[in-house]
């Protein structure tokens, strides 16, 4: 008996002190033997990491052990992140660029350099009867996921961009932001409220905890997980890849069709601008445990396209000489973005079109080519034609 209790102790110890070194109790095995994909993907997740460059890759795999879920892509790329109208872009016209295939200007949301609006893949998806999704980590009215469903001259614009969604009719919102949907500034209205008139449950981390949640099949469902931004990984935010994990799911049972759903890691950029080290490993790692999800998903379905990158990099982050092994110093150049080149990460039915460099615009013909889609028109525009 004592010496059971011994083992079971050192067991214990050995636990603590695997626990301590990382933060990530994740095996890393896949069962890829006899895997079978189809030729092309039936549903795409695309996953962003705002600000998450090669260093930031890099940070979060030597401080784990070396390793990381990211390091399972067998297919790799590059994309040229530059704006229309700045060499180094913002999280907005990053987001356009991939969201609707057009070069735009900073602070632009899925609208041309010229403020016409532009159909993004999700919008032409939904029009096509596949289930949409966006869980982010930031307000789910900021600018990486507005590129994806809202048209507005300026990033800013929350209140006016919490309208847009009211058309979009995304089937999976999950993101904070709660403030720019009640008690709103520009107007009276209750958005809360018209959502669920529009068909939408509408829940609140504050009132129900995400593993209590009762997945609506007839409806949508928008999920709060904070009033205004959501808190940092080190304040206690641990949502993302339980989110990822339930709505791959909830999607996949909403439509025969397929499903695109957008993910976005986005307090990566945040802990950059702040220049964080800590904080964008932990933010990245979290991300990263996100992006675990999504390829456990894609390996045992066969028919998933599963696509990791960032909008840009930030802070020009490098680590240090004197770094060690779970052990970095970090250092940085800037509290703004970078231009530097941004890896694309692609797993699943069609990744190998992902292989090369190209432009940021390149990732959103990429996943309408391998999805089979036709000619892109933009109806949103005055004068719809085809391009
Ligand atoms: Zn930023």
């Amino acid at each position: 008996m004592y010496s059971l209790l011994k083992i079971s102790f050192a067991f214990t110890f050995l636990l603590l002190l695997v626990g301590c070194k990382s933060n990530i109790s994740i095996s890393y095995d896949l069962d890829e033997k006899g895997k079978e994909f189809q030729d092309y993907p039936t549903n795409i997740i695309l996953l962003i990491g705002d600000g998450m460059g090669l260093t930031q890759i890099s940070a979060a795999m030597y401080s784990n052990n070396n390793r990381l879920a990211l390091a399972k892509f067998p297919v790799i790329g590059f994309h040229k992140s530059h704006a229309a109208n700045e060499l180094i872009t913002d999280s907005a016209a990053g987001g356009t660029a991939i969201a609707c295939g057009i070069k735009t200007n900073n602070g632009n949301i899925g609208t041309d350099e010229n403020g016409i609006p532009t159909l993004s893949i999700l919008e032409e998806l939904d029009s096509m009867n596949f289930s949409t999704g966006m869980i982010v980590t930031s307000t789910i009215v900021h600018a990486t996921p507005a590129a994806f469903a809202a048209h507005r001259a300026r990033r800013e614009m929350y209140e006016e961009i919490a309208l847009d969604y009211l058309d979009a009719n995304v089937d999976l919102l999950i993101g904070g932001g709660r403030q720019y949907f009640q008690n709103r500034e520009m107007d009276d209205r209750d958005l809360v409220n018209e959502f669920e008139n529009k068909g939408y449950v509408v829940m609140d981390q504050l009132y129900t905890t995400m593993n209590k949640i009762k997945w609506p099949l007839d409806k949508n469902l928008l999920y709060f997980t904070a009033d205004k931004q959501p808190l940092t990984v080190s304040g206690g935010r641990d949502y993302l890849s339980f989110a990822v994990r339930q709505g791959v799911q909830y999607l996949e049972q909403k439509s025969n069709k397929g499903f695109f759903l957008l993910v976005e890691g986005s307090q990566i950029d945040w802990m950059n601008h702040a220049n964080d080290g800590r904080g964008v490993v932990m933010e990245t790692l979290d991300f990263d445990r996100a992006i675990w999800e999504a390829i456990q998903y894609a390996n045992k379905k066969g028919n998933t396209l599963v696509l990791v990158t960032a909008d840009h990099e930030s802070g020009g982050m490098s680590i240090e000489a004197e770094s060690r092994m779970n052990k970095l110093k970090y250092g940085f150049t800037t509290n703004g973005h970078t231009a530097a080149m941004i890896p694309v990460f692609a797993y699943g039915p069609g990744s190998n079109l992902f292989r090369g460099i190209y432009e940021n615009t390149s990732i959103y013909h990429k996943m309408r080519t391998v999805l089979g889609l036709k000619e892109r028109i933009n109806p949103l525009s005055p004068n719809p034609s085809s391009e």
